[in-house]
């Protein structure tokens, strides 16, 4: 109950600060600048996150030459004192130098969050306007029965939304907030992509040719029948390539299948056995599958599957799809039966990145010297690292 309550505290003290952590002015924006601006400031600040550090409030407060006294700075959340309404207010810092950039006022009580006020939203609807001649209808309120449905395209029955990581978290949405929008559009016959504010940040191209795909305007085609199938053992080549094309990025496996063109890797798909699996029955999982960006690589995941069929499958083989992204469309079609529907998953929001919650359970946070007698959301919390929910994953079989 101190936990619900904790949160609710939280939420009243927000409840008109809901800052959207946004603001790319650096549309290309990789992983790699990221990882190179992280190295920076680990030099300059000497602590990774520089979280709460007293040289970074210094820093900052030099920068901002006393006008915003900065109180704390962590998790790239300002928080500051403001002299007209007499409170304390938190701000993304992304939000923060936005406001600056456009001369309005800063504070969060005083000029309360308002969702039109993120550029990104904009960059997608004009990303989809340079590569769709169709209708598009921005903030309808039909569909959602009265709530806000950023971008809707009528004739092809698909929608999109942009989810700001900090407005959307746990501060201000309910655990089931994501699946609902996605459930509601489905009743509609609407398949809902939700864009989310650090995939949009950091993995930019993947997103890009995930829209252009759905629009059904990608670029290049190769056909699988000309392609020839390796199995890699490279984790590094493997790495690479799923960090660059796919937009949960790299996990370890047992059978790494790719397809190549000539001699360059066009289409991959990895295997491993599921979490579900014991020593008596093996259960086989597809961990992962795509294409190059921006490539239709006809016939790649059925010429794939196949050949992992005749060469390991000797049990049944599942998989997931995010329903956040996917309605499992390409499954059934190679076959699998639904096999079950998860529940929405958190991750945390460090840094302005969602982070798997595995690293942050329990036991794991005790060992990092926090409080045995609290819970693990209650820990995080109080140390402002909070969870945003997704729409859960559509589970597949093939026996
Ligand atoms: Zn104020």
């Amino acid at each position: 109950m101190d936990n619900i309550s904790k949160l609710k505290n939280i939420k009243e003290k927000k409840k008109n600060s809901c800052l959207n952590n946004y603001g790319v002015e650096y549309p290309q924006q990789s992983k790699n600048i990221f990882n190179k601006s992280l190295k920076t400031k680990e030099i300059k600040y000497n602590d990774k996150h520089f979280n709460n550090s007293e040289q970074m409030i210094n820093t900052k407060n030099n920068n901002i030459k006393n006008k915003y006294k900065v109180i704390k700075y962590e998790n790239q959340i300002f928080t500051f004192y403001c002299d007209k309404c007499n409170s304390e207010y938190d701000i993304t810092h992304s939000l923060y130098f936005n406001r600056r950039r456009i001369k309005t006022e800063i504070c969060t009580n005083c000029n309360p969050y308002n969702s039109n006020e993120s550029p990104n939203e904009r960059f997608i609807i004009e990303f989809i306007k340079e590569n769709y001649d169709g209708e598009i209808i921005e903030k309808d309120r039909n569909i959602l029965n009265g709530k806000e449905l950023d971008i809707y395209l009528p004739k092809l029955n698909l929608a999109f939304e942009y989810n700001g990581l900090f407005c959307h978290s746990e501060l201000y949405k309910p655990d089931n907030y994501h699946l609902n929008k996605t459930e509601t559009c489905l009743e509609k016959g609407i398949q809902l992509i939700h864009i989310w504010e650090d995939d949009w940040k950091y993995k930019q191209n993947i997103v890009k040719s995930m829209i252009l795909n759905k629009l059904g305007k990608t670029q290049n085609k190769i056909y699988a029948r000309k392609c020839k199938i390796k199995e890699i053992t490279d984790n590094k080549f493997i790495k690479f390539f799923l960090d660059n094309n796919h937009i949960q990025g790299y996990i370890t496996s047992k059978i790494k299948l790719g397809l190549f063109y000539d001699d360059e890797l066009v289409s991959i798909m990895l295997f491993g056995y599921s979490r579900r699996s014991t020593n008596k029955t093996k259960e086989w999982e597809l961990l992962r599958f795509c294409n190059i960006l921006n490539t239709n690589v006809v016939g790649s995941a059925s010429k794939l599957l196949k050949y992992f069929i005749i060469n390991y499958k000797d049990n049944k083989l599942i998989t997931f799809a995010d329903k956040s992204i996917s309605n499992g469309g390409l499954y059934k079609k190679l076959g699998f039966k639904l096999d079950g529907i998860t529940k929405p998953n958190f991750y945390y929001i460090i840094d302005g990145i969602k982070k798997h919650r595995f690293n942050y359970r329990k036991n794991k946070l005790i060992k990092m010297g926090f409080d045995k007698n609290k819970s693990a959301r209650q820990i995080m919390l109080e140390r402002r690292l909070y969870r945003i929910y997704d729409s859960g994953n559509l589970r597949f079989i093939l026996d």
